[in-house]
């Protein structure tokens, strides 16, 4: 009897058992069943959550500043006006920079020399001067901004304005100055062998996405002033 007593006291609490079959607890156990899937779709949408607020922002940022990093508008870079005291007449209404006077006129002598005869049809304008070209221009054609800009520089932004352009046209063919089709010229034929000898370079080629082709343009790199006006320009846009 003491024995049993003993027994009673030690047994083992029966665990309680539940029969889970009412709707609220039917619920219960399928939530439990879903509940890491569940888990997995907030761990994913908290993820995208995270990468549109904090990377998307950086993105954006590194995109504005791979544009802007040069300062460029509507593709075109920024040009200062070169001092007065060194700009050279070279012809009636034609004024260069003084480093670059020798250089164009030795190449158009020796242009002339091949039988090619090169005109030149503008060199320095004054940021006035262009500031009058894009907007007057920009009125009468009825043209955006940024249609505009693809045929001529906005005020600051020429590179005639450093006096190292040059517009050059062909005098055998002058319905083709400052048009495409220039290319087709015996002088543009010439420039494209020759310039370079003179450190001449066509300035917007067929490449530039924001630019049109102009093959009477031209700019001079054979000082180190040129070169260092141009170094923006020459990277790779
Ligand atoms: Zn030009």
């Amino acid at each position: 009897m003491e024995q049993n007593k003993d027994l009673i006291q030690f047994d083992i609490p029966l665990a309680k058992r539940i029969h889970l079959n009412n709707s609220n607890s039917i619920i219960k156990k399928k939530l439990l069943i879903l509940s890491p899937f569940i888990l997995l779709l907030c761990s994913i949408f908290t993820l995208r959550l995270i990468r549109n607020v904090e990377i998307g922002p950086l993105d954006n940022l590194n995109f504005q500043s791979q544009i802007n990093y040069d300062h460029r508008l509507l593709g075109h870079l920024p040009y200062a006006e070169i001092p007065k005291e060194k700009l050279v007449l070279i012809e009636p209404n034609i004024e260069v920079h003084m480093d670059m006077r020798d250089s164009l006129l030795k190449m158009r002598e020796e242009a002339k020399k091949d039988g090619i005869y090169l005109v030149f049809l503008s060199g320095y304008r004054s940021i006035n001067l262009q500031n009058d070209i894009f907007y007057s221009l920009k009125s009468i054609r009825n043209q955006e901004a940024a249609e505009r800009a693809r045929v001529s520089a906005p005020p600051g932004y020429s590179e005639h304005s450093t006096g190292f352009a040059i517009d050059i046209g062909d005098a055998t063919q002058r319905e083709t100055d400052f048009e495409t089709d220039f290319e087709n010229t015996d002088a543009f034929k010439w420039l494209i062998k020759n310039a370079a000898k003179f450190h001449f370079k066509l300035s917007f080629n067929k490449d530039n996405k924001y630019i049109d082709y102009e093959p009477w343009h031209w700019r001079y790199e054979g000082s180190i002033e040129a070169l260092k006006v141009f170094e923006s320009s020459n990277r790779k846009f």
